[in-house]
């Protein structure tokens, strides 16, 4: 990585000294830049998800390339290997940086025609075993309709099966005045009043027609495989919003041609988040 391409990313519109303004500024190494005016030195990697990195930037881009030049993505353990980390926790705490950077800041919600469905994932065996599986964690899987195929997708993790939380799922990732697809859940029966088109398609939520919504279905399967296979199915309750990030960002750039162009914006990102505290990462996201 050249210096120019870390400071482009770092700042799109030309490197300014955050103290004096002025765009001349030298290295003094490690990633720290001199202004050329006033002397303020400025970390590239300060207020970044690298911020407090104790290794070489390098190491961090070829992480990143790694995770984004694998179709399905790495495990801690994959990653600890390739980087020839001394430490699992290391390489699990990177990857779980990076999982931070691939939620867009501010996205767009979806639009158009959207099929919604809740799914049951982590514990024993992964699966739609009927609604209120116990000791799993509840997913809605929202689909835009591309024609016959699926445009972009969200993942959204909720406490229960409720009309609060299912309708608050669609309200977060869907853009009101959208035609929304779900079963014949009594649980979506509020969506019509929160501005959507609702087309029940299912009649007996209790049927196990799964073709009636046939994207989220195909998301849904993707997903536990994908959990399984590239993590085998080691995922933490608390951390599975990350994993349901990093799914929906590879999920969402699955057309890019090009492999150098989900590095670069994995990269963008990484720069443009608040640093992420080593401490918060155990802790996992916690749902209200
Ligand atoms: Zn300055």
């Amino acid at each position: 990585m050249s210096i120019s391409a870390e400071t482009s990313l770092r700042w799109p519109e030309g490197f300014h000294c955050p103290a004096c303004g002025h765009a001349k500024a030298w290295w003094t190494g490690r990633g720290v830049l001199h202004c050329a005016r006033c002397g303020q030195q400025t970390s590239v990697t300060a207020g970044t998800v690298f911020q407090d990195t104790h290794k070489p930037l390098r190491l961090w881009f070829r992480a990143m390339w790694t995770v984004t030049s694998q179709k399905h993505g790495v495990s801690a353990l994959g990653l600890q290997r390739v980087l020839g980390l001394g430490s699992y926790h290391t390489a699990w705490a990177w990857l779980h940086k990076l999982r931070r950077a691939m939620v867009r800041p501010g996205r767009d919600q979806l639009s158009g025609a959207v099929e919604v469905d809740e799914v049951y994932v982590g514990g024993e065996r992964p699966g739609k075993r009927g609604r209120g599986a116990a000791g799993k964690s509840i997913v809605v899987v929202l689909a835009e309709e591309d024609g016959a195929g699926i445009g972009r997708i969200r993942l959204q993790r909720v406490a229960d099966a409720s009309g609060q939380s299912l309708c608050g799922a669609v309200r977060q990732c869907v853009a009101p005045g959208s035609v929304v697809h779900t079963d014949g859940l009594s649980s979506y029966s509020g969506l019509a009043a929160l501005g959507y088109r609702h087309e029940a398609i299912r009649k007996d939520p209790g049927e196990v027609g799964e073709n009636l919504l046939p994207r989220v279905n195909r998301v849904a399967s993707l997903l536990k495989r994908w959990m399984l296979g590239t993590h085998q199915g080691a995922i933490e309750p608390p951390h599975l919003d990350y994993y349901l990030d990093e799914f929906t960002f590879r999920f969402n750039r699955r057309a890019s041609r090009s492999r150098g162009k989900l590095f670069y914006r994995l990269a963008q990102q990484a720069v443009a988040i608040d640093p992420v505290p080593e401490s918060s990462l155990r802790g996992g996201k916690q749902l209200d």
